[in-house]
């Protein structure tokens, strides 16, 4: 490595990458005989996303599916995903995109024309919890789903909360989500998504540290709990994606 971004770590018995050092050369992926080293993800325009979504356009006609933007943050890539929603739009494929909400409003602006069904992930009430679980305040979510919700568009909204024991599963904070949630005109339903550990692998593949490894799922009755809580409240829950 170029940049001496691969190391071994003699404790965990294993190479990691120092992926801030890392300059994307790809080097040690031809050298590697073991063929471990992957890169992922590819560039693509508009146009080819849109040839490979046109492959499976029979499905979408039979059965109403169509194609979901999700991430990373697809609003961090406004151009991109307005112009392959409008061709979905244009095409008659339904579209829906998936965001955690904390990007500039003229983003969210720029793409919601071509968009039918839009899932905002929310997980704390708390600014100050939320900035400590996830790094920043929950302000701007919040606003830009307000903003949203009183926009011209006509399409449901489905609220995701991913449930996470002991960092945002007390029952204030599923009542005060509630309670936010129930002012939404667009509200489709509150989707409560049970924390799973699917991501630990490819957090370790990326030489990324995984804070939350000790946590374990919450139960299904625990899940059906907290469920209950918001539909005491008069509002629409689905426990699970
Ligand atoms: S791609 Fe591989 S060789 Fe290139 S800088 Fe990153 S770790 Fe080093």
């Amino acid at each position: 490595c170029p940049e001496q971004a691969i190391n071994y770590d003699i404790k965990k018995e294993q190479f990691t990458t120092n992926m801030e050092s890392c300059s994307d050369c790809k080097k040690c992926i031809d050298v590697c005989l073991e063929g471990s080293r992957i890169f992922w993800g590819y560039t693509a325009t508009a146009d080819e996303i849109f040839k490979e979504v046109q492959k499976d356009s029979i499905f979408y006609y039979h059965s109403g599916g169509g194609v979901t933007i999700s991430g990373g943050e697809p609003f961090l890539q406004k151009n991109f995903v307005r112009e392959l929603l409008k061709k979905c739009v244009f095409q008659g494929v339904n579209t829906a995109i998936e965001t955690c909400g904390h990007v500039l409003w003229e983003n969210i602006k720029f793409v919601l024309p071509f968009v039918d069904t839009l899932f905002y992930d929310l997980k704390h009430m708390e600014t100050n919890r939320h900035k400590k679980i996830t790094g920043v305040g929950n302000g701007l979510i919040l606003e830009n789903l307000k903003k949203i919700d009183a926009g011209p568009q006509n399409f449901p909204i489905i609220v995701r909360i991913p449930v996470i024991p002991t960092v945002n599963d007390e029952d204030g904070n599923i009542r005060d989500l509630g309670e936010f949630c129930r002012n939404l005109k667009k509200l489709k339903e509150i989707q409560l998504l049970p924390y799973h550990r699917f991501g630990i692998e490819t957090y370790r593949k990326l030489s990324m540290p995984y804070d939350l490894e000790t946590l374990c799922s919450p139960e299904k009755e625990k899940m059906e709990y907290k469920a209950a809580l918001l539909q005491d409240m008069g509002l629409t829950v689905k426990v699970g994606g």
